[in-house]
């Protein structure tokens, strides 16, 4: 990374400093000229402008010494010229020179009768390389004819500062590529220090050690990592934590009810007078116990793996509530439970009826798990907007405010306070959940320490059939 970020930022100084090259060697002298030619055509121009003014004479002056030029004025009366005004200000100047005779003067005035400005190099000096440029331009004056106005402008040879400009490059150039590789060795040491660093904390992790921690250095990108990473470990060890227990709830859940089974056979084969119907009961039920908490776990991971995707049909919400509730009757005549629902009309919805059959059956479970005393569970059918919703509600003791937001967790199981010593696994909200979030339909849960609980789920009516 250090070698490849020293490479892009070599790369980054050589352009620039072709660009520098370019346009103060290279280009120098074309650049240096455009601008005199450019300077001396807007001081010609603005002289010429002037002409016929009183301020005429300012103007010459003034532009003679503002772009530092020598300026002549020619008063034309036929094929004549006289001299009318003149600026001095340079050492070199070719119209103030020998060179400028007669023959130069016609061609200079031919030139500017042709063009409207007429610009000409003239070499001055070969051996210094001096040059002079003129521009010439033909204009009006105060009534006596025309004026023939010529500037001259020093043209100066650029290799003594191409050669200082060429030296200062190779000292940048140096200069630069030092300051290239100490950047480059900051830049990636703060990017791969952090980096290295997660990477070892990553291994860590991947050992199974949960105690790690993700720094990820002062930038953003890399902080954000550190912080995903993280949040990553610290669910990926409360998940760890969880199977821990579930694993342990599970190898209890299952041992009693297997205890059990074996026990309760043993004796009905070895004690002929055993075989009663209580105690084949006593078989079947604990068999029930074994299969729901194994059907739990196959439905959780089916859900959350992806591979169950809701089949919507139409169907009567109000009688699988009625259907789910049957389910439970047995626990009405045997252990005196009171099963109430509410139901205004009959309603019918558009969604995966196992799934719904699914969570109907294990709230009300858990509300037969943890209602209180008087046993009695409520499941009420109302309608919000668009919305049917059902709602379950216990009188048992509640759940702790702080407690809510986790017992949606898959494998999370609160107090050991069943009051039915029905076997939980912790997964059957977590069930509630995922298919409920399948069918994007809203749910939630009121309660309060002491007060009973209230589990609600809503899914958007299809069809209203009847008063009940
Ligand atoms: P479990 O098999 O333990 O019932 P769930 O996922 O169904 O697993 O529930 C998770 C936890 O939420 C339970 O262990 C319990 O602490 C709490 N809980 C669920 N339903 C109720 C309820 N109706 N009243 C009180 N607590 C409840």
């Amino acid at each position: 990374m250090r070698i490849k970020m020293f490479g892009y930022l070599t790369i980054f100084t050589v352009i620039v400093l072709v660009v520098i090259w370019l346009l103060q060697v290279v280009f120098l002298d074309d650049i240096y000229r455009a601008t005199k030619k450019h300077e001396i055509k807007i001081a010609t121009g603005r002289v010429a402008a002037a002409a016929g003014k009183d301020t005429f004479e300012k103007a010459v002056y003034d532009m003679a010494s503002r772009y530092n030029t020598c300026v002549s004025v020619y008063q034309i009366s036929g094929s004549t010229g006289s001299l009318l005004l003149e600026a001095h200000t340079q050492t070199y100047c070719m119209i103030h020179s020998s060179l400028m005779t007669d023959a130069t003067l016609n061609a200079i005035y031919a030139g500017a009768l042709n063009r409207n400005l007429y610009t000409s190099v003239y070499q001055m000096d070969t051996k210094e390389g001096l040059e002079s440029m003129i521009c010439a331009k033909l204009a009006e004056g105060n009534g006596t004819g025309k004026l023939l106005i010529i500037l001259n402008a020093e043209i100066q040879p650029v290799t003594a500062t191409v050669s200082t400009l060429r030296y200062q490059l190779i000292m940048i150039t140096g200069i630069l590529l030092v300051v290239s590789a100490v950047m480059a060795y900051v830049i990636s040491s703060k990017v791969t220090r952090p980096v290295a660093a997660m990477n070892r904390e990553a291994k860590k992790l991947a050992r199974g050690d949960y105690d790690v921690n993700f720094q990820g250095g002062e930038f953003r990108e890399t902080a954000e990592l550190g912080r995903t990473l993280n949040y990553a470990a610290q669910e990926l060890s409360k998940l760890d934590a969880l199977q821990k227990e579930l694993i342990a709830n599970i190898s209890h859940d299952l041992r009693t009810p297997l205890t059990m089974i074996s026990g309760y056979s043993e004796v009905m084969r070895d004690i002929p007078g055993e075989v009663t119907p209580e105690n084949m009961q006593i078989i079947i039920d604990e068999t029930r116990r074994l299969s729901s908490l194994v059907n739990d776990m196959l439905d959780l991971s089916r859900i959350t793996s992806g591979s169950r995707q809701p089949n919507k049909t139409l169907f009567s919400l109000t009688q699988c509530v009625r259907d789910t509730l049957e389910r439970f009757s047995h626990l009405r005549e045997r252990d005196g439970y009171c099963f109430v629902f509410e139901a205004q009309e009959e309603i019918c919805v558009k969604a995966d009826q196992v799934l719904i059959l699914q969570v109907l059956y294990n709230l009300i479970c858990n509300a037969v798990n943890y209602t209180g005393a008087d046993k009695r569970v409520i499941v009420r059918q109302t309608r919000e907007g668009e919305n049917c919703r059902i709602s379950v509600t216990d009188t048992g003791e509640g759940i702790a405010e702080e407690k809510l937001p986790l017992i949606w967790d898959r494998y999370y199981r609160g107090g050991d306070f069943h009051k039915r010593g029905v076997a939980g696994t912790g997964l059957g909200l977590s069930i509630v959940k995922n298919a409920l979030v399948l069918h994007n339909a809203p749910f939630g849960v009121s309660s309060r320490k002491g007060e009973g609980s209230t589990f609600w789920f809503e899914l958007q009516i299809a069809r209203i059939s009847g008063e009940e």
